[in-house]
């Protein structure tokens, strides 16, 4: 079952006169359970294309269907609510609240969604990540890999069907870049889930089910070796 579906989905942008094509046409999808990885050198486009894929950008032409929904038939409304039930991102600069310690963050969800702490869930992610220390913090007060950490859990504790990873270990060490990593493999076979991950680091595409490569904002599928 397919639970991203992109077609033909493109971005095109002016730039005074000179129209510039960030995103070429672009189609693929990915299958419930499935662990997709984008590589590609900087500015090729990679993160056009998974921000378009979460509904945070606008696409020029073409469609995403999340879970067989697509995004350019509905509301913004309830693009939101889709965004919060659905779709799990993970960004390049992490995505807290800057007033809420890190505890506080999770209880949000828990309030926004009306449910009761999943305590299993989060002391799992509290280990995984190692971020037991910082829960009583802000996010002013920790480091820029701390607040990662704390944006993946987030992302996973909301339980999104699909998940969207730009660089997700881009401020961790390599040890703990490995463990996020075989984390959300983890997540994305044990709880069906599909997920796609833009990395820098080649040895993390190891994880992954398909590998495709970004370049001048053509994706291509890597052939398996
Ligand atoms: P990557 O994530 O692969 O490093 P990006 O998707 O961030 O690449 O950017 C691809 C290219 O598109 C870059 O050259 C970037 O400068 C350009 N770009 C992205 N968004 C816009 C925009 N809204 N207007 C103009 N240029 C943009
Ligand atoms: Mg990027």
């Amino acid at each position: 079952m397919k639970a991203i579906e992109v077609r033909e989905l493109t971005k095109v942008v002016h730039d005074g006169d000179v129209e510039k094509v960030i995103l070429q046409p672009t189609t693929f999808s990915v299958d419930v359970g499935e662990f997709v990885a984008i590589v590609g050198p900087s500015g090729s486009g990679k993160s056009t294309l998974l921000t378009m894929m979460g509904g945070l950008q606008r696409s020029t032409d073409g469609d995403v269907l999340i879970n067989g929904t697509s995004l350019m038939d509905i509301s913004e409304k309830m693009k939101s609510s889709m965004r919060f039930n659905e779709i799990g991102f993970i960004l390049q600069s992490s995505n807290l609240i800057p007033y809420l310690s890190v505890d506080e963050q999770f209880k949000l969800i828990d309030q926004i969604r009306h449910t009761t702490r999943d305590e299993v869930l989060l002391q799992q992610l509290v280990k995984t990540l190692d971020i037991q220390t910082l829960m009583n913090k802000m996010p002013r007060d920790i480091s820029g890999g701390e607040r990662q950490r704390v944006a993946i859990a987030k992302a996973l504790y909301q339980k999104p069907t699909v998940i969207l990873a730009d660089e997700p270990t881009a401020s961790l060490d390599s040890v703990r870049s490995k463990e996020v990593v075989a984390l959300l493999q983890k997540e994305t076979k044990e709880q069906n889930k599909a997920t796609v991950m833009v990395t820098h680091d080649i040895e993390l595409t190891t994880y992954c089910d398909r590998v495709f490569v970004m370049q001048d904002g053509v994706l291509t599928e890597q052939k398996q070796s």
